[in-house]
């Protein structure tokens, strides 16, 4: 039962106001595995909790990593789990206008800058400057935004986190598990919103379509819950609603480490092609019943 599961996380919840809208957002750049079976379980059981809809998005955008054949066997996946998502799978890939559209309203309002750094630049740079460390690594040294890429080269959109953050001001958001959170964006410095290999960065584009497509609960792992203040910040920019945030424990390998792609954890369409049940593994999953060597992170 989706509600069992749900209170199982989330013991207090109670019905939230008007229609639920979830959605879950794999990166077709490799297979699913189980972490992913748990994240679009939360994400279905908490829209069918309040009779809401349940999405299924494709982060597609990164045309070097992202493949056709890991987008078939996605969908064949959350098939397969009995996971049925409402409307039509949304791809990332038709909808660069639109990231675009939010782009140039961030550039009409001074707050994106053009870098032309490689990644080797930026490595010299922060070789005699000394930058915060954020979450993701050393901050942008600063060079383009001091001295803005003019050439004929490939650059990226930066965002001026410093300038942008004070515009917008303190913010806050909502996470379901958290509570009331004090957004930090300029834990990452000066992020990329627009990149030069591809487009929209993952920040910019989630951000846009969580709106365009009416999501209403940010059903998401644990891992990407630093981010959410990146995503608050976009929000406050654009003038975009705001979401309520649900970052759900992760599933860990024996090592106590989150299963990830690049790892040997079991490929869902492994299981699927040897004949095993997806609708058991869900009920597995539901039941709190894990696989042997994998684990719940803390709530
Ligand atoms: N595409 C992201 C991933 O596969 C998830 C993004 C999100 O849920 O906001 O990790």
């Amino acid at each position: 039962m989706p509600r069992d599961f749900v209170n199982q996380y989330l013991p207090d919840i109670s019905a939230p106001k008007g229609r639920v809208v979830t959605r879950f957002a794999p990166s077709p750049n490799g297979q699913l595995h189980f972490g992913h079976a748990f994240s679009a379980l939360c994400a279905h059981d908490f829209a069918r909790t309040f009779g809401g809809a349940f999405q299924l998005r494709m982060e597609d955008i990164d045309g070097t990593r992202s493949r056709p054949e890991h987008v078939e066997a996605i969908i064949a996946d959350i098939d397969w789990l009995g996971l049925v998502p409402d409307g039509d799978v949304q791809f990332q890939s038709q909808n660069i206008d639109r990231y675009a559209a939010a782009r140039d309203r961030l550039i009409s309002a001074g707050l994106l800058y053009r870098c032309g750094c490689t990644r080797n630049d930026i490595a010299a740079a922060l070789k005699y400057k000394s930058v915060p460390h954020g979450p993701d690594g050393p901050h942008y040294p600063g060079t383009c935004r001091a001295h803005p890429f003019n050439g004929d080269a490939a650059f990226s959109w930066r965002l001026d986190m410093a300038k942008a953050c004070a515009l917008a001001g303190p913010l806050t958001w909502m996470d379901l598990v958290a509570g009331q959170q004090y957004a930090d964006p300029m834990a990452f410095g000066d992020v990329v919103l627009w990149r030069k290999d591809a487009p929209a960065s993952y920040h910019l584009a989630a951000t846009v379509d969580d709106a365009a497509n009416g999501i209403t609960h940010v059903v998401r792992g644990k891992d990407l819950f630093a981010y959410t203040a990146v995503h608050r910040l976009l929000q406050h920019l654009l003038d975009l609603p705001e979401p309520v945030y649900w970052h759900h424990p992760l599933l860990l390998d024996s090592n106590g480490e989150k299963l990830a792609k690049s790892k040997a954890s079991p490929a869902l369409s492994v299981r699927r092609a040897a004949g095993e049940n997806g609708a058991e593994l869900i009920d597995n999953l539901r039941h709190g019943t894990l696989m042997l060597g994998i684990s719940l992170s803390d709530a």
